[in-house]
């Protein structure tokens, strides 16, 4: 899932906020809308000991992976089965729905955590990762007005 245009609108002017401009010709932060230097307002995003780059994408990455949590998938789709499935019984003998289907056939399993990730709007990836957007929309709206 990518982000919707909103949460994206709103983590890039996050990143904005959290970031100064930096004049790359001048190699310096700037705190003004043109560099004093050469007046150039083609500016690169700083912020202060993690990085420097163009755009921001790198600084939206950097957010989620520093104040957000992978979500972990087998977990989750484990126990999306033992609530959606019935209980296994053999004779008097009671097994949990998800830890047969994880245990009998892994492939299986696997392709339902695959189709999971893809499928539901809540989870977004990066990196390989996969995170919720509900953890990452509190984690934009917490930045958003710090000390509150
Ligand atoms: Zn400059």
């Amino acid at each position: 899932m990518e982000f919707t245009e909103i949460l994206k609108e709103n983590l890039e002017a996050l990143a904005f906020s959290l970031t100064d401009n930096f004049c790359y010709g001048c190699y310096k932060v700037v705190d003004a809308d043109y560099c004093p230097g050469c007046h150039s307002d083609d500016f690169m995003r700083h912020m202060s000991g993690v990085g420097v780059e163009y755009g921001v994408d790198w600084v939206i990455e950097y957010l989620v992976k520093e104040h957000c949590r992978p979500v972990d998938a087998e977990a989750l789709y484990e126990e999306m089965l033992n609530e959606t499935c019935e209980v296994v019984r053999i004779g008097s003998l009671e097994y949990s729905p998800g830890m047969v289907l994880k245990e009998v056939d892994p492939t299986a399993f696997r392709c339902g955590v695959s189709d999971m990730l893809a499928n539901d709007e809540q989870y977004i990836e990066l990196d390989g990762d996969y995170y919720q957007v509900d953890d990452i929309e509190a984690m934009a709206e917490k930045l958003k007005t710090p000390g509150q």
